[in-house]
């Protein structure tokens, strides 16, 4: 199937426009055509290739609301004309014990990413998985996901990564009334990460490095702001914390974060696949706290995530963008300056397209 969209053909290229061809939809593949695709910080990481490993051509996107234009024979949960997002799985094994308890991100032989993967069936023209910043996209009915009807869906684009990634570790970890919840980091996954704490009864602090962006947070649901900065809050709000979400995309200190949790606290990790560091095992020790990770969410999490935004009227603050701005998005979103998610319409995408042809001539 022929398809057009943005590609990075190195770490130092800017995204630019690139044809390319998608599987043949097989019986089990809902076709889709895009409407919206999410900027989510993961796209820019591995279009600069700043985690190893990117493969080029590469064709970011992983927060993906479409219409679906057609289904296989043995598709049976969706049918043209449906609504519908897909995130950052696309297939898993299937049958080990994650697959089974639908935890298909952690599957245990490796999932296959919306990008940058390679297709574990076989048969794609192109090696590696090409993501959701393209007109088009095939995938397995299974790894597609149905959006309630009452929420905008340009603005439910980034609940397919940034929702699910801060709704999993909430759950998970069992927040809600009566605890006092710190989401670090008032980026795309932390503007989320307050929103869904706030929606699940939690006592939220929004514990951001930027002082301007408070009032914010109190708009989106947190009940207090602690700056990370100042080291005098720091340390007067030492030992206060129920549970933290970290959001840093970037390696860090972890003391200072670590030192605000109470005894049996937890301090989940989303953003830095980078080193961290800690000074010794105090922080842990005294205390009895932990450090934990988490990585986006399964299936059925992120279909009840989108069932808990249908019934709360939950979505993301987003900026609208053509695609030709999304070079200029990258750097806005390294430097904080998104309010709080960009967010590309795909319907100017024939327009980056006839610039390009018209380039070529
Ligand atoms: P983002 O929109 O760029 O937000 C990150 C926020 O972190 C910034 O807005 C900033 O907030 C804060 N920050 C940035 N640099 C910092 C630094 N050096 N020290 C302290 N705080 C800093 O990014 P995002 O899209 O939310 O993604 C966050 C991270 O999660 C990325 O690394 C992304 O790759 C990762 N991610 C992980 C998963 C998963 O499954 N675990 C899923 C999706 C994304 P303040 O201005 O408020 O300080
Ligand atoms: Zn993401
Ligand atoms: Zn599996």
């Amino acid at each position: 199937m022929k398809a057009f969209g943005f590609a990075a053909q190195s770490a130092e290229s800017q995204l630019a426009p690139f044809s390319f061809e998608r599987r043949a939809p097989r019986p089990e593949d809902v076709s889709i055509d895009i409407l919206f695709c999410g900027i989510c910080h993961s796209d820019i990481h591995s279009a600069r290739n700043e985690w190893g490993g990117t493969r080029y051509p590469y064709v970011p996107g992983h927060e993906i609301i479409g219409r679906v234009s057609a289904v296989g024979d043995k598709v049976t949960k969706y049918k043209a004309g449906d609504l519908v997002g897909v995130g950052c799985l696309v297939d898993s094994c299937r049958h080990c014990a994650s697959c089974y308890d639908g935890l298909e991100q952690y599957c245990e032989n490796g999932f296959t990413a919306t990008y940058n993967s390679e297709d574990r069936i076989g048969g794609t023209p192109h090696k590696f998985t090409l993501g959701g910043y393209a007109d088009k996209v095939v995938v397995d009915e299974r790894f597609v996901l149905r959006i309630p009807d009452n929420l905008d869906p340009a603005a439910a684009a980034p609940l397919l990564c940034a929702g699910v990634t801060t709704y999993s570790p909430l759950k998970h970890w069992k927040v809600g009334a009566g605890q006092k919840v710190g989401i670090i980091g008032l980026g795309g996954l932390g503007h989320m990460g307050v929103k869904f704490a706030h929606a699940m009864g939690a006592h939220v602090v929004m514990i951001t490095t930027s002082p301007a962006k408070g009032q914010d947070a109190k708009k989106l649901g947190a009940d207090d702001v602690l700056i990370s900065k100042d080291a005098d809050a720091m340390a007067k709000a030492a030992g206060t914390f129920d549970f933290l979400l970290n959001t840093i995309p970037v390696g860090h200190d972890t003391d200072p974060y670590m030192n605000l949790l109470k005894r049996d606290g937890t301090m989940v990790i989303v953003g830095a696949v980078e080193t961290l560091t800690h000074a010794s095992g105090v922080p842990f020790i005294f205390k009895r706290r932990s450090m934990a990770g988490s990585l986006i969410g399964g299936l059925p999490e992120t279909q009840e995530m989108l069932a808990f935004c249908g019934e709360h009227n939950i979505v993301c603050d987003i900026e609208t963008i053509a695609m030709n701005d999304v070079n200029t998005a990258y750097d806005r979103t390294v430097a904080g300056d998104v309010k709080y998610r960009f967010v590309i319409d795909m319907a100017t995408l024939s327009e980056a397209a006839g610039a390009a042809i018209a380039a070529s001539r």
